[in-house]
């Protein structure tokens, strides 16, 4: 089997940072010794530790004091104890593999052979998400609680069970609320000798990730993989044909997952297909309404159907674990304090259908954007690939009608709309400004 960082795709560097990183908190598991190269001294960097390298707010300084390291000082270079360090952040745009890096690097950081061979029970058992010493944050609602962290951060305190290291990988770190934030910052300011924090945002942005939290971690940016790597991936891996899998990493604009459901599920590109078939569809006023109300409801069934079957069983679960059905003595007052269990689990149900409605439309968006940025390629006659090729002749034609100033209002219409939704606009709203902006280009 291929190491665990083999399913990163286009990332080179990032990987290879990873490497150095994995090796060295190796050599720190080996002699026993803390983030710092010193036997029970917690690594607590200072004001010029990690992050404080002057690579700018967006993390992505390539001017040698990158996420390397290279520029802490006091810090060892290369493959020394300077190459690891407690707190990360991925960072990069979706699909890049945020959370497929963290997961990789966990997994290498638990690895027998100190590398993230891919075989040892340490590589395994953390790719699987069972690993004891290892615990993934996923958000499923809107935000990240602070009840939720403060429980997260207490365990990731505990001693590592394997001996190695404690990991919380924390995806959509962006999700955090402002307590939750600060209940890490807290344990990333003092972070106890041997546990190690990953973080996933898509950007260092002061909106995704708190500037002291960052200040606080090494940042490992990852770029949008190439489209041909992305099809290579798909080829090789999930044997997809040559033709299909280069279509699909095109369309997907670099999202690796998104690639592989356009490639592998019907569904999935009935759906594209739906949404590019809206800038022909919107002949009128009455048109706008039906076309933003078809993709709210596309994108209400999408997100149902991705969270339908996890709801039932975690409905079914609960019941089973509070003994539904029981008559004996103390029944009733179970079943009292059951209520209240059901009704949590019921609000924590409907705030990850709300994010899944907003994830599927937000897909949508792009897609739909991605065929407007067509349109203005053509219009300039940009040497540049499209993003949909199987609605190119649609696009030329826009082309040959719209002004370029016309198409480029069009696109911004659809950005417009995802800003708004994002900072909670209506999405029924929100939408509907956007199809009539579309109209009236
Ligand atoms: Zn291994």
């Amino acid at each position: 089997m291929a190491d665990v960082f083999a399913s990163l795709v286009g990332q080179e560097e990032p990987v290879a940072t990873l490497r150095r990183a994995a090796a060295s908190a190796a050599g720190i598991v080996r002699a026993g010794r803390t983030t710092t190269g010193q036997p029970g001294a917690p690594d607590r960097p200072g004001p010029g530790g990690p992050g404080a390298d002057g690579s700018g707010p967006d993390g992505s300084g390539s001017d040698g004091s990158g996420p390397d390291g290279s520029g802490e000082p006091g810090r060892a270079e290369g493959g020394g104890s300077g190459a690891m360090t407690h707190a990360w952040i991925f960072t990069g745009p979706p699909g890049s593999g945020r959370s497929v890096a963290a997961r990789a690097f966990a997994a290498a950081l638990q690895c027998t052979t100190g590398t993230g061979c891919g075989d040892c029970p340490g590589c395994h058992t953390t790719l699987l998400g069972t690993h004891a010493d290892v615990r993934f944050v996923v958000p499923e609602g809107l935000s990240i609680g602070v009840g939720e962290m403060r429980a997260l951060v207490l365990r990731a305190a505990s001693t590592p069970t394997g001996g190695r290291w404690q990991v919380l990988v924390i995806e959509d770190a962006d999700r955090l609320t402002e307590a939750a934030g600060n209940a890490l910052l807290k344990a990333i300011e003092e972070p106890p000798p041997r546990t190690v924090f990953l973080l996933c945002t898509p950007s260092t942005h002061p909106d995704d990730i708190s500037v002291t939290v960052r200040s606080r971690c090494r940042v490992i940016p990852l770029r949008q993989p190439p489209a041909d790597a992305v099809a290579g991936v798909l080829a090789a891996r999930d044997g997809v044909s040559r033709d299909i899998a280069a279509w699909a990493a095109a369309a997907a604009q670099g999202h690796v997952g998104r690639a592989r459901r356009l490639a592998r599920d019907p569904q999935a590109r009935a759906r594209r297909e739906a949404v590019l078939a809206i800038p022909r569809r919107l002949t009128g006023i009455g048109a706008c309404f039906d076309a933003a109300s078809a993709l709210i409801e596309a994108a209400e069934a999408e997100a149902a159907a991705s969270v339908a079957e996890q709801d039932t069983r975690e409905k079914t679960e609960l019941e089973t674990a509070l003994g539904a059905g029981g008559t004996g003595r103390g029944a009733a007052s179970a079943i009292r304090g059951a209520t209240g269990q059901l009704k949590d689990l019921e609000r924590r149900q409907k705030s990850r259908a709300t994010r899944a409605q907003r994830d599927a439309l937000d897909r949508a968006l792009v897609d739909l954007a991605g065929f407007y940025r067509d349109v203005l390629a053509l219009r300039f006659e940009a040497p540049v690939a499209p993003v949909h090729a199987d609605t190119n002749a649609v696009a030329v034609a826009a082309a040959q009608k719209w002004s370029a100033e016309a198409a480029l209002r069009r696109l911004e219409a659809v950005l417009a709309c995802r800003d708004a939704i994002e900072a909670n606009v209506k999405p029924r709203i929100a939408v509907e400004a956007m199809m009539l902006a579309l109209w009236r280009g």
